[in-house]
């Protein structure tokens, strides 16, 4: 651009500016002064979004969060398999613990010590990725309660629930041995409780006036199954993973919620995978649930909301999923995706997406703390040989410490 012609830009705006300003000052005389008001203050009533920990829980009042809706590669916005059900009587199941899901549990500011119960559909990694990370993790954010875990036997002892928790403890050994004796570790034991994973309806779980039941799935070996919870006259239904089966269409007949995998179709399995027509319609329908067999699911079941999850849902193939479900099934129905939040009353559902403070942290523990026992160091003598003990810049610290809290900790390495 010439010099002639920036000059000549720059007065085409001034000219502009000047019209503008004369146009608002037009406009400021022609408002009625009422509608000059300053605007209103107050909290809008409506809340089209939920954020965590801002809300009361209605006393029958279900809350489902999906936190993890996706596949087993967990992604940005899709962690793997995992609900959070959170009751008007103050009580918290978690349903699978998927890879990724962990975070998206953190963001629900829920404190650690009320997310000790959780149920496994299954053991793919995919439905309890996540569980070491919650486990252990856990105990550093403030559970001091030990962890339930739920989890249905298999076809022999060494593919149950019983024997994978059993080597989790032992893969982790290392672990464990960092956090005893340092800090309150109550949150690190594990209450398992495996349940026949052919049990037709069986009680698993009757407490403070919540009964969970299983029903076998089918799905990748013998040992999957689906849960029916009841509460104060609601039902909900977690499928994890599994074909159309005839437990769950029984079982989950009415729900009020009836949660389903639906996978993607064996179409986008080839398209948008990479998957070969005979792994995707192996994998897509005699392994998993297509969109229109989940469909035909629920057309049986009828329940008040059918949701489906298990599968990248994205603006370019929710629309094929959720027409070939269309196919089957015409009734109420959710596609989730992560954050999806659920309030269940016998009267409403409703479904909104979560807002996210990606800022939150753990929330401190409602319960009293045990400080542990003075640590014995854990090293031998050739680490400790390589420690640099740093007591005129570590002394300091404890001094501080010790002053505000009254306290005599004495650091352990020392010179
Ligand atoms: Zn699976
Ligand atoms: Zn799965």
């Amino acid at each position: 651009m010439t010099k002639r012609t920036l000059s000549t830009a720059a007065t085409g705006l001034a000219i502009l500016a000047v019209l503008g300003i004369g146009y608002l000052l037009g406009r400021s005389d022609s408002v009625p002064a009422e509608a000059r008001a300053a605007s209103p203050v107050e909290a809008l009533e409506e809340r089209d979004i939920y954020s965590p920990g801002t809300e009361d829980l209605g006393p029958d009042e279900m809350r489902i969060v999906a936190l993890g809706t996706g596949m087993p590669s967990a992604r940005p916005k899709q962690a793997a398999a995992c609900f959070l059900v959170e009751l008007g009587n103050g009580d918290k199941f978690l349903f699978d613990l998927g890879s990724g899901c962990h975070e998206r549990l953190a963001a629900q500011k829920i404190p650690y010590d009320y997310l000790d119960k959780v149920f496994l559909g299954h053991l793919h990694v995919d439905h309890m990725g996540d569980l070491p990370t919650f486990w252990l993790g856990g105990t550093v954010m403030n559970r001091l309660t030990p962890l339930r875990i739920w989890g249905p036997s298999g076809g022999t002892p060494e593919l149950g629930t019983q024997h994978s928790m059993d080597l989790m403890k032992q893969m982790y050994a290392w672990d464990i041995g960092t956090r005893s004796g340092v800090i309150d570790f109550r949150g690190g034991e594990l209450e398992i409780h495996e349940f026949p994973f052919d049990g037709i309806n069986n009680v698993i779980f009757d407490e403070n006036g919540v009964v969970i039941r299983s029903i076998p799935a089918v799905h990748g070996l013998d040992g999957a199954v689906s849960f029916v919870l009841e509460w104060n006259g609601l039902t909900f239904v977690y499928g994890s993973d599994t074909i159309p089966n005839k437990w769950y269409v029984e079982h989950a007949k009415g729900a009020d919620v009836a949660i389903h995998e639906c996978f993607l179709p064996p179409t986008l399995l080839v398209t948008k995978q990479g998957w070969s027509p005979a792994e995707a319609l192996q994998v897509g329908t005699q392994g998993h649930t297509s969109p229109e067999q989940f469909g035909k699911v629920m057309s049986l079941v009828e329940p008040r909301l059918a949701i489906g999850y298990h599968f990248y849902n994205d603006f370019d193939t929710e629309p094929e999923v959720r027409e070939r479900v269309r196919r089957t099934y015409d009734g109420p129905l959710a596609l989730a995706t992560d954050y999806m939040v659920f309030n269940v009353t016998k009267d409403d559902i409703q479904v909104r997406m979560s807002a996210i403070d990606e800022d939150i942290w753990p929330s401190p523990a409602l319960k009293t703390k045990i400080s542990p026992d003075a640590a014995e160091i854990p090293f031998s003598k050739f680490t400790i040989s390589g420690a640099l003990p740093l007591t005129d810049v570590v002394q300091p610290i404890y001094d501080e410490i010790n002053e505000i809290y009254g306290t005599d900790h004495e650091p352990l390495f020392k010179e």
